[in-house]
C-alpha cells in the first residue's frame, strides 16, 4: 500500500499555505511535509512546525548522507525535503503533500513519477506584488527578488498536472479540495 504524493508549488504570496490550511482540515489522513532550510525563522515561526531551521553545515551533512529527496536554492537560501519522513509515510499508505518550489517539484517527479504536481497561481503578477506588500514579512529587496522568481515560476506552470488560480480564496480552496479528493 502506498500513499499518494502531491507536490504543490507557486510563487511566494500566491496563497499556497493559506489554501493548504483550508483544504487539509477537510481531507482524510494526509501529512504536510516539514522541510529543512538554511533561512532564518520569521517572527512566529517554530522549529519543526514551519521548517527545521538548519545551519549550512547541518544542511551539507544531510545532503552527504542522501537524506534529502530533493533540494534547491530559493532566494539565496537552501530548502530541502527530508527523504525518510516522506518515504516512511508513503510506505504506511498515508498521503503526503510537499509545498516546494518548481526546481524541487521536477526533481521529485523524476525520482517518483507517480507524484501529482499542482501549481497555485496568483490572478496576476500585480496582484501578487500587492499581497506581498500587505503581508509585510519581507523588506523591499526581498520583495523584488520574490517578484523576479515569481515571473520565472509562472512560466513553468504548464508543466504541472493542475493549475489553480487563487483569485477568490474559497473558490480556489474548493477547487484544490476537489482535485485532491477526486484522485485519492
Ligand atoms: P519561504 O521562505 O517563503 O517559506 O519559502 C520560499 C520558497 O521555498 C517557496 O517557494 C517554497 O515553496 C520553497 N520551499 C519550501 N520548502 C522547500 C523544499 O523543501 N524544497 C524546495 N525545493 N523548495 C522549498
Amino acid at each position: 500500500m502506498t500513499g499518494n504524493l502531491y507536490v504543490v508549488s507557486g510563487p511566494s504570496g500566491a496563497g499556497k499555505g493559506t489554501l493548504l490550511g483550508l483544504v487539509l482540515q477537510r481531507l482524510g489522513p494526509v501529512w504536510l511535509s516539514v522541510s529543512a532550510t538554511t533561512r532564518s525563522p520569521r517572527k512566529g515561526e517554530v522549529e519543526g512546525v514551519e521548517y527545521f531551521f538548519l545551519s549550512n553545515e547541518e544542511f551539507d551533512a544531510l545532503i552527504a548522507v542522501d537524506g534529502l529527496l530533493e533540494w534547491a536554492t530559493v532566494h539565496g537560501e537552501r530548502y530541502g525535503t527530508i527523504r525518510k519522513e516522506v518515504e516512511h509515510r508513503l510506505g504506511q499508505g498515508i498521503d503526503v503533500i510537499l509545498e516546494i518550489d518548481p526546481q524541487g517539484a521536477f526533481q521529485v517527479r523524476s525520482k517518483l513519477p507517480q507524484a501529482v504536481l499542482i501549481f497555485i497561481a496568483p490572478p496576476s503578477l500585480d496582484a501578487l506584488e500587492q499581497r506581498l506588500r500587505i503581508r509585510a514579512t519581507e523588506d523591499e529587496a526581498s520583495i523584488r527578488r520574490r517578484m523576479a522568481t515569481a515571473d520565472v515560476e509562472m512560466g513553468l506552470r504548464d508543466r504541472y498536472q493542475a493549475v489553480i488560480v487563487n483569485d477568490v480564496l474559497e473558490d480556489a480552496a474548493e477547487e484544490l479540495y476537489r482535485y485532491i479528493s477526486g484522485r485519492a
